[in-house]
Order: structure tokens, then C-alpha cells, then sequence
């Protein structure tokens, strides 16, 4: 059965950074022929352009008084996702050391939150879609059919994400991971936290293919697809 079938289903990945709830979303996306959004990127885009502009991103109500202003735009082809701002490709820039440092104290501020909240319920829409973040089965779409809180080991997320950026120094990696988390977890708007009614995986000791199965098997479950 494919998205064409099922147009609500709609699949909420939540989880700590670096858990790898992207490969994950893409290729659930990919095998039952659903959109897929990367609501992290829309945080990141947010972020790079308030750099770009000079704001001090430590500022609470200089970045609440901002935030409605870039446009940003995701596009939902798990194959080849996209992130624009104001039009402009941003996909690499906001995988850059300045943005993953500033992004989580961004993503504090209420009104900021509130914009994209927004936004990711305008992609949503009808459904059909593999949604990645941090509060989504929670806050953004807790009607979604599958929910699932993706975790892993910190030494096993570090290595992973070191690996990924062809890089080595694998301890400060794990520290600007957990740094992260930290921040994620404890605020106050829509923190970090296992959804109610949500799958705990942790894919510490799994790969990515049995990663997706299993997401793949609760769908099913759910007599999704
Ligand atoms: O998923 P990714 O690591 O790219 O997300 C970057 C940051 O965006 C997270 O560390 C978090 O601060 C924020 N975020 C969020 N809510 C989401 C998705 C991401 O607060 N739904």
C-alpha cells in the first residue's frame, strides 16, 4: 500500500540529536512512498538566517521579534529533501559548526516555535508524511498513527555523527550532542520527551535496515502499510 492509499498516515520520529532519526525518516518515507519533513532543518534555517543578520541569538526578545520575518520553505521528496530562506538553497549552510552551536538556543523561545509549529502543520496537511523532530508526537501532531522515540547510546551517536562529518574528534562531537539534548530536554515550551503513546527504539545495537523495519512493522501494526 503507498501514500496514494493512506493519505493521513502520519509518521512522528522523535529523539535525541544524533539518534539517526534522518536516515531513519527518509527511508521509512522511501519503502511506504511517503513525503517526508526534517522539522530540525526548519529550526537550523531559522537559526542561520538570524545569524546572517547579526542578531544575537542569546537575546530571547530579539530573536521573538524577529522570527516571523524569513520564509522558509522544506521540500518533501525523502529522496533529495530541501531547505530555502527567502529562496536561497541553505541545505549545506545550516549543517555548519555556528548553527548546530546556536540552534538549540533558538529553539527556546516561544515565538519561534509558534512560527514553525505553523509552518510544519501547513506541511503536514493532509498527511502521507514521515515527520522528524523533537516534539512531534508530542505537540506538533499527537494524532499522528505511529509514534516513535528514537534513542542511542551517546558514545554510539557520537561516533556515528563524527563519522558522518568525516571527522574524529569524536569527544567534543558527544559533548555539543549532549549539550543539546540538555537544552532540548529541560525547556519549557514543547521539550524533548517520549510521546504519549509512542515506540521507544533504540537503535544503539541495530542497524539502520532493522531500524526501519521495525517503523515499517508498526505501520503495518497500525494497518498502515
Ligand atoms: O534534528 P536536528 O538535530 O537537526 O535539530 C536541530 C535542533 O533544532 C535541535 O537540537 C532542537 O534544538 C531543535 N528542534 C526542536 N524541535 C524540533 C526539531 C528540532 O526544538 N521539532
Amino acid at each position: 500500500m503507498t501514500h496514494a492509499d493512506t493519505p493521513s498516515l502520519v509518521i512522528a520520529v522523535d529523539g535525541t540529536s544524533g539518534s539517526g532519526k534522518s536516515s531513519t525518516s527518509r527511508g521509512v518515507a522511501e519503502r511506504l512512498g511517503l513525503r517526508y519533513l526534517d522539522t530540525g532543518a526548519m529550526f537550523r534555517a531559522l537559526t542561520w538566517w538570524l545569524l546572517r543578520e547579526g542578531v544575537d541569538v542569546r537575546d530571547e526578545a530579539a530573536v521573538a521579534a524577529v522570527a516571523h520575518r524569513p520564509a522558509i520553505e522544506s521540500g518533501t521528496d525523502p529522496l533529495a529533501p530541501t531547505i530555502t530562506v527567502d529562496g536561497e538553497d541553505v541545505s549545506v549552510a545550516i549543517r555548519g559548526e555556528d548553527v548546530t552551536a546556536a540552534v538549540s538556543p533558538v529553539s527556546v523561545v516561544p515565538e519561534v516555535r509558534a512560527r514553525l509549529l505553523a509552518l510544519q502543520r501547513e506541511v503536514i496537511g493532509d498527511g502521507g508524511i514521515v515527520v522528524e523532530g523533537r516534539d512531534i508526537g508530542s505537540v506538533v501532531w499527537p494524532q499522528a498513527e505511529v509514534k516513535v522515540y528514537l534513542s542511542a547510546d551517546p558514545d554510539a551517536r557520537a561516533q556515528r555523527r563524527t563519522a558522518e562529518q568525516g571527522g574524529t574528534d569524536v569527544a567534543s562531537t558527544q559533548q555539543s550532542l549532549l549539550e543539546r539534548d540538555r537544552i532540548d530536554s529541560g525547556r519549557a515550551t514543547a521539550p524533548l520527551t517520549v510521546a504519549e503513546g509512542a515506540v521507544h527504539v533504540d537503535s544503539t545495537h541495530l542497524t539502520l535496515a532493522e531500524v526501519i523495519d521495525r517503523i515499517v512493522g508498526l505501520a503495518s501494526e497500525a494497518g498502515r502499510a
